[in-house]
């Protein structure tokens, strides 16, 4: 597992345990929250730590208060509802460091979980301040980290505080990510597919030229696909561009041809005048969009070619959708290649899916299952597909530390 120390291998009986988890879920205005996906994935590593009678603390933040105590961004509603999804007592803390807080945590006992006030509330979180950090740090004996999706970032409880831990482990989850993206970047089996599109083209080239690497097929879709276009002097109409990414694409496409790396852009696109379900529709060349229309999905020719790709793949590799799919007119390439990509995991493909649009893209079709892995960090996913190391992982011991 990337050579980090896993949960797995802390011995936590009778010991107080801080975990940094993702708990920066969606709350309405009755301070309910709405979607508990990440308070049930946190369950396992939980469930591991009590099982073997560790005292826990949970930290996480919500939100972005701006290092000011806003009530609305409270972690009350968590504690709620994570005291119903557990069978442990739950106690919640006012704040996350102070003296009630660490008198708390020091009457902690077995199997009882003590869950922290939102991390920003204190801005010393983000800044990665020393002293803060040591405060978090004093709670506790032993580290645990399972926020993949703040991992990219070095912040108090992401880095600052595991200075003062002998012992700094992943939990189950985040072992989970370095598992499956660390195994798609080392030595994905053969052929191995990529898949990127969205809007966030500055994120994501960079991704392009560590990922296509190990890739057989690279095909791009979705917004991106127009810088892309623009930068090959292709008109794009009213299309979605990033012209300081134009110099970079036609880099990357002659790096890819240099190096005889298969990069695929979209042969057909849907286009139209304005972005509302139902108005009308043509399907296009690249090279033959008009003034005033722009590109807002890949045409069916496309997805018959991406599909053909994805279902000859013992891997894929996916981000970013192909359109602008939270519109039903725009989002036929994106649900397409979803259904191809469940059908093609079921054939024993390994396969792999990033960004908070994309997964929120399958999450509405109920094809969440259909993947072999739903990555849940968006920027830290591509940061780490990007092959830079994660200051968050960075910061874990080294799993042969696990043996001594
Ligand atoms: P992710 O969150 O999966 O990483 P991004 O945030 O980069 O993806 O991009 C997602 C957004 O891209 C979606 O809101 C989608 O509507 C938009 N998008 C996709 N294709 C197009 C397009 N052709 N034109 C404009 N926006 C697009
Ligand atoms: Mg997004």
């Amino acid at each position: 597992m990337f050579g980090k120390m896993s949960v797995r291998d802390l011995d936590v009986a009778g010991k107080t345990v801080f975990m940094r988890v993702d708990y920066n879920v969606p709350l309405n205005e009755r301070q309910e929250v709405t979607d508990d996906t990440r308070i049930r994935a946190s369950l396992e590593t939980i469930g591991l730590l009590l099982d073997r009678g560790a005292k826990l603390i949970l930290a996480s933040h919500l939100g972005r208060p701006k290092g000011q105590h806003k009530l609305e961004l409270g972690l009350k509603p968590v504690a709620d509802r994570l005291a119903e999804l557990v069978d442990h007592p739950i106690r919640f803390a006012q704040d996350c460091v102070g003296d009630e807080v660490k008198e708390l945590a020091d009457n902690l006992i077995p199997g009882e979980i003590l869950l922290l006030e939102n991390l920003r509330f204190h801005a010393e979180e983000t800044s990665n301040d020393p002293e803060f950090s040591a405060a978090l740090a004093s709670l506790a004996e032993l580290y645990v980290n399972d926020a993949f999706g703040t991992a990219h970032r070095a912040h108090a409880s992401t880095e600052g505080m595991t200075k003062h831990f002998a012992q700094r482990a992943a939990g189950l989850l985040l072992e989970r990510e370095l598992t499956f993206l660390g195994g798609f970047l080392m030595n994905p089996n053969r052929p191995a597919c990529g898949l990127l599109g969205g809007a966030k083209i500055g994120g994501k080239l960079p991704v392009i030229e560590n990922l296509i690497k190990n890739l057989d097929t690279l095909m791009i879709g979705g917004g991106m696909a127009f810088t892309f276009f623009k930068a090959l002097g292709l008109g794009i109409g009213e299309s979605m561009v990033d012209e300081s990414m134009m110099e970079i694409a036609l880099q990357t496409i002659r790096n890819a041809k240099k190096d005889k790396h298969d990069i695929q852009l979209p042969v057909d696109v849907v286009i139209a005048r304005e972005i509302a379900d139902g108005t009308k529709v043509q399907v296009v060349l690249p090279t033959d969009i008009p003034d005033g229309w722009m590109g807002l999905d890949i045409g069916p020719k496309t997805i018959e070619r991406y599909s053909d790709v994805i279902q000859a793949s013992k891997s894929v590799f996916w981000n970013g959708p192909m359109g602008v799919f939270e519109v039903p007119s725009f989002a036929r390439g994106t649900h397409s290649l979803a259904k191809v990509i469940a059908e093609t995991t079921a054939q024993g493909a390994t396969t792999v899916i990033g960004g908070g649009d994309s997964v929120a893209a399958i999450t509405s079709l109920s094809l969440t299952d259909g993947f072999t892995h739903v990555s849940t960090g968006g920027g830290a996913s591509l940061e780490f597909m990007e092959g830079k190391m994660l200051p968050g992982v960075a910061a874990l011991s080294d799993a042969k530390e696990a043996m001594v």
